[in-house]
């Protein structure tokens, strides 16, 4: 079903320390209508909160469903661009040795940004919305906002994978650091 663009997403961000953001989530069979209009309607809300990427815990819906998104933005000036990808029961089946760090901010975890290092390139399995099975190998930054939605099904967030309280830091604070030349 496709949402008229005038309606205002009716779904809610699940913050930090709401326990859906801590519980496992339910396959999903496909195809299904509750994963075709839950998925139109956390790309709305993804796309008006200028996020590049959201999964279904985050909207209080325990369901392996994320959408990754990678476009530059003000928080991600050098993301490649890619149409928004609707993955259902993702898999990991084999990360890069190599990792790389950055900085990452959650819809979840306002006001806060983390260091975090994840796997240079990443090789998935997810069945699209007809439920047809892909494999894909995704590098760099996408495979970043794949590691952290996925993170997301598992009941992690990007702190978890924060090594040091001292690669914590205020939103505002990076980024005036950021605009520093
Ligand atoms: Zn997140």
């Amino acid at each position: 079903m496709m949402t008229d663009a005038t309606t205002p997403p009716s779904l809610s961000i699940a913050l930090l320390g709401e326990a859906v953001l801590r519980q496992p989530v339910r396959q999903l069979t496909l195809p299904s209508d509750e994963a075709r209009i839950l998925s139109e309607q956390m790309l709305q809300l993804m796309q008006a909160r200028s996020g590049v990427g959201i999964a279904a815990p985050q909207v209080h819906h325990s369901l392996a469903l994320m959408i990754i998104a990678s476009r530059p933005n003000a928080r991600y000036p050098h993301a490649p661009v890619m149409a928004p990808l609707v993955m259902v029961n993702p898999s990991l089946l084999n990360q890069a040795q190599a990792s790389n760090q950055d900085w990452e901010g959650c819809l979840s975890v306002p006001g806060i940004r983390g260091l975090v290092s994840r796997p240079e390139w990443v090789e998935v399995s997810y069945q699209d919305l007809d439920g047809r099975l892909h494999q894909r190998r995704l590098e760099g930054f996408v495979a970043r906002i794949f590691c952290h939605e996925y993170d997301h099904l598992q009941g992690l967030t990007f702190l978890d994978r924060v090594d040091n309280n001292r690669n914590l830091m205020a939103s505002e604070v990076l980024a005036r650091q950021m605009e520093q030349p």
